[in-house]
């Protein structure tokens, strides 16, 4: 009799391109279907075709709305894949917005330079109709010998792990746990990552499998000390952020300094259509969030709103930001600042001695973000030469992955008898091969990293 399989198709020895596919012999499903992004020839291989049969798998489940683990849907679809996509109600309104955005933005690279399109806004509309939502601690049979449970993840918003039950032929069962990106707790908005129960298999993130992160405390009293002294003398600050979770993040912390008088009231910008409309969506949720930003909510709190808060979704209102006298706070994206709207505030602002950058995400290599936190004193910004006379100030804190220590917590919390083996994907290899070794040697856990095309069976 044929034993289940996993397949990794991507996020192995990258970070980035989640994309796993279960056999059971007669049924099979995949969990996230992401983009690859940030690393040298990544459009070339977004651009390949899938290297499995896409009409095959039934399902399709989703951890969360990042483009690198939904980046490729409309694509799978397109090329064939008629089986369901399941996510939280959350994860799919906020990929709506996310997968919206990313046709657009291929639409307009088409239009300019003939970038070649992955799909285009009819094959995301398609994977919609496709679409079901699952709620959080529901035990839900998919099909014959399948059943699923979402835990939350903690990651961003919505964010989910997978705890599937394999009911063999034998009348045997095993169970399965897919981590997606595991979060960063405490955070300063979403409850911390929830334990799980005792498991046979994890495939586990391991973006930060060998580094560590400063602690919430730190990294807020950070960020307050960084904005006062700006303000103080004068000058702007600019933050180039994701729009998904980090800019909600720091709209909240901001909206906490501003209101406990910490910080005196200065102009913010909000300068970008997307993260204003899942800003939006993040307004709309009360029951996700930890206890205390519950609390906050309930007292009445509008947690991402303050005086002075402007929203900039018109061209004409960013164009006319820089007309307002520092000092004042401008969020805007891309978070590594390699498009977008901030590329018009770091040519505007960087030359000014005044001014401060500050880094609150990760900046890959060869990004314009990480050229200017490596302390580039000239840059290239729409092919105009730019100095940089700014202060750039990185705090790493904000991350939204678990860091090692923490990566190793989560598993001893389910280590026993049950547990088989860990998969350890999406990290670098560097990260990925640190965590495996650490696993190994202080939990005596059978990890492996697995390579990318392989079938590993699940005996
Ligand atoms: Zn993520």
């Amino acid at each position: 009799m044929k034993k289940p399989t996993i397949t990794f198709w991507g996020g192995v020895g990258a970070v980035t391109g989640a994309n796993f596919l279960v056999d059971m012999g007669a049924h099979s499903f995949l969990v996230d279907c992401g983009m690859l992004q940030g690393v040298h020839g990544a459009d070339a291989q977004n651009r390949e075709p899938f290297a499995y049969d896409v009409s095959k798998p039934e399902a399709l489940f989703i951890t969360h709305a990042h483009i690198d683990h939904i980046g490729k849907i409309p694509k799978l679809v397109h090329a064939g894949f008629a089986g369901t996509i399941y996510s939280t109600p959350e994860t799919k309104a906020l990929s709506e917005f996310m997968l919206a955005d990313a046709a657009h933005i291929m639409e307009f690279e088409h239009k300019e330079h003939g970038k070649p399109m992955l799909y285009n806004t009819d094959d995301v509309s398609k994977a919609f109709s496709q679409w079901k939502t699952i709620s959080y601690h529901k035990q839900t049979p998919i099909f014959e010998g399948l059943s699923v449970e979402l835990y939350d993840a903690g990651h961003i918003l919505g964010s989910s792990m997978y705890y599937f039950t394999l009911t063999l032929e034998s009348g045997e069962t095993r169970t399965m746990l897919f981590t997606g990106d595991l979060g960063n707790s405490p955070s300063a908005l979403l409850p911390d990552t929830e334990y799980v129960p005792s498991v046979n298999y994890v495939v586990m993130d391991s973006v930060y499998g060998d580094r560590n992160h400063e602690p919430k405390t730190e990294r807020e009293a950070k960020f307050k000390d960084i904005i006062t002294d700006a303000i103080a003398r004068k000058g702007v600050v600019i933050i180039p952020a994701f729009s998904l979770e980090r800019t909600q993040t720091i709209l909240y912390e901001l909206n906490n300094m501003i209101e406990d008088k910490v910080i005196p009231l200065v102009p913010v910008f909000l300068d970008s259509p997307l993260a204003i409309r899942l800003t939006n969506i993040y307004e709309k949720i009360v029951t996700l969030y930890n206890s205390d930003v519950q609390k906050d909510i309930h007292g009445g709190d509008d947690i991402y709103n303050f005086p002075k808060l402007k929203m900039t979704a018109k061209s004409d209102d960013s164009r006319r930001i820089h007309l307002t006298p520092d000092p004042k706070i401008i969020i805007a994206g891309s978070g590594m600042s390699t498009a977008g709207r901030i590329l018009h505030h770091e040519a505007m602002y960087l030359p000014d001695p005044n001014a401060t950058l500050l880094l609150m995400g990760y900046q890959a290599s060869g990004s314009l973000g990480r050229e200017l936190q490596d302390g580039a004193k000239i840059v290239t910004i729409h092919d105009q030469q730019v100095q940089v006379k700014a202060r750039i100030i990185t705090i790493d804190g904000y991350s939204a992955h678990k860091d090692s220590e923490h990566l190793i917590d989560f598993v001893e919390h389910m280590q026993d008898d049950n547990l088989r083996k860990v998969f350890v994907v999406m990290g670098e290899p560097k990260a990925s091969l640190f965590l495996t070794q650490r696993l190994h040697d202080y939990l005596s856990v059978n990890a492996l990293a697995p390579e990318k095309g392989r079938v590993y069976e699940l005996d």
